[in-house]
């Protein structure tokens, strides 16, 4: 599932709102204040990404690119 960076800032703006602790996390870990998490979106659409990547391989956008399946 890729989350698009749009969607993350709505989402963040009504979780301030309604005075929730923050609980969004980075690839480094977290959780981080809303400042940064904002900061960090906008990291992200600077680098011309449209996803929050979630993985190692994302395509262009930021978006998972697949995975070689797992063998036994
Ligand atoms: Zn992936």
């Amino acid at each position: 599932m890729s989350a698009t960076t749009e969607y993350v800032r709505k989402w963040l703006a009504s979780e301030e709102a309604a005075g929730r602790p923050q609980s969004f996390l980075t690839a480094e870990g977290g959780p981080v204040s809303y400042e940064d998490a904002r900061a960090y979106l906008d990291e992200l659409t600077a680098q011309g990404l449209r996803f929050v990547p979630s993985c190692d391989n994302t395509d262009a956008e930021g978006r998972c690119a697949g995975h070689e399946e797992a063998r036994p």
